[in-house]
């Protein structure tokens, strides 16, 4: 892997982690010979973790803080970190010593492999059973409901293609969905096995509250990834048919009356068929204010983060590369959207209609081709 490597790590009340952190850190990268820089982004810590960071980062240039001004939540973190942070490749971990830092380098070896987001999957986690049963239903429901085949999406620990971080944004407490995010995007997804560790120090920051949360943030990045360009076919099509049932059971009830006569209007079906319709209409123009909202964002014009490369004809490198995506199109899983990692690997995963990259050979943008980050 060649060029820097960025390690984000966000960090709310870890005063007692951090200082070994890093030195684990500097032990694992160093002896893997990978050029790096940490960024802590602190989240309105009030156990003097900032003071630890400035005193770690006082005597080297390859730390960077970012001090946020209060808690926005690790989302918000996270964000910060990949704004500020400048390398070529991205890692993600958590501030309380939970990730271990020696994973770090087999984390980010699929990158080199096509990939451009690489999940931690934690083995025999280190979590008491209150946390790993709800665990295990939330990513069993994620997977369910968003097709992809990860078994762990809140690991902290992920690495990225420098363009993910560029292109994607959570907020809120979305950083359980960033894998979600990152492949709704059209970037390839993978995940890889990755050890876990018992809190040494400090607490965990989510209590009960993350499930209840974490089920509204999926209907929001669910919602977003399927229906933010077209807001209308989610609401017109429920209230269409709504609207269409209404007047079905409307009309039987008027042949029931003019026709034979019987009285109505003590009939529960009168009330359903014309609630029916009044809730129809309403969300068929919830779809219609959808689609305005839609409709003046793409006046700014077409989502500069969908396009992945621009390639210009008329280079002599460009001919190299066709060559090279030629060729691979002769050899089973490669020059397609699937490399040869993912076709052995049930767990990879580009949803949507739109693999990334799927043109082939993702590194290494040549001369004539601009890779967009
Ligand atoms: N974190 C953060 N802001 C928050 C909550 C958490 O930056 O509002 C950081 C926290 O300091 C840690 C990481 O996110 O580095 C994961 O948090 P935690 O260990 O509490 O989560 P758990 O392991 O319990 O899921
Ligand atoms: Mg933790």
């Amino acid at each position: 892997m060649a060029g820097l490597l960025s390690l984000v790590i966000p960090v709310y009340n870890e005063a007692d982690s951090l200082e070994p952190l890093v030195a684990e850190i500097d032990e694992s990268l160093r002896a893997a010979g990978l050029e790096y820089e940490i960024v802590f982004v602190d989240d309105g810590s009030s156990d003097g973790s900032f003071a630890v960071m400035q005193r770690l980062a006082a005597p080297r240039g390859d730390i960077r803080i970012v001090k946020l001004r209060r808690n926005f939540g690790k989302a918000a973190a996270l964000s910060h970190g990949f704004a500020e942070c400048r390398g070529d490749y991205v890692v993600t971990m958590d501030g309380d010593r939970q990730d271990d830092p020696a994973e770090i380098p087999r984390l980010i070896a699929p990158l080199d492999d096509g990939y451009d987001l690489v999940s931690g999957w934690k083995q025999s986690r280190q979590d008491p059973l209150n946390k790993t049963l709800p665990s295990r239903l939330f990513n069993w429901t994620v997977r369910r409901t968003t097709g992809i085949p990860l078994h762990d999406f809140n690991c902290g620990l992920k690495s990225y293609r420098r363009e993910v971080v560029d292109t994607i944004y959570v907020y809120g407490e979305q950083h359980r969905y960033i894998p979600v995010v990152a492949a709704q995007a059209g970037f390839r997804v993978t995940e890889e096995k990755v050890s876990h560790r018992r809190r040494t120090a400090g607490r965990s920051k989510y209590g009960w509250q993350r499930y209840l949360r974490g089920y509204l943030d999926l209907m929001t990045v669910l919602f977003l990834g399927r229906y933010q360009h077209r807001p209308q076919h989610l609401f017109g099509g429920i209230g269409t048919l709504l609207i269409l049932i209404g007047i079905l059971v409307e009309l039987y009830l008027t042949v029931d009356k003019l026709i034979f006569g019987h009285p109505i209007g003590q009939r529960p079906l009168l009330l359903l068929g014309a609630l029916a319709i009044i809730v129809g209409v309403q969300l068929l123009s919830l779809g219609l204010i959808g689609e305005l909202i839609a409709n003046s964002r793409a006046r700014g014009g077409p989502d500069q983060a969908q396009v992945a490369r621009i390639v210009e004809g008329g280079t002599a490198a460009l001919v190299l590369e066709a060559g090279a995506a030629n060729l691979g199109s002769t050899t089973p899983a490669a020059g397609t959207s699937v490399p040869a990692a993912a076709a052995a690997d049930s767990v990879t995963a580009a949803a949507g209609s739109v693999p990334a990259a799927a043109e082939g050979a993702p590194a290494g943008a040549a001369p004539g081709v601009t890779d967009r980050q």
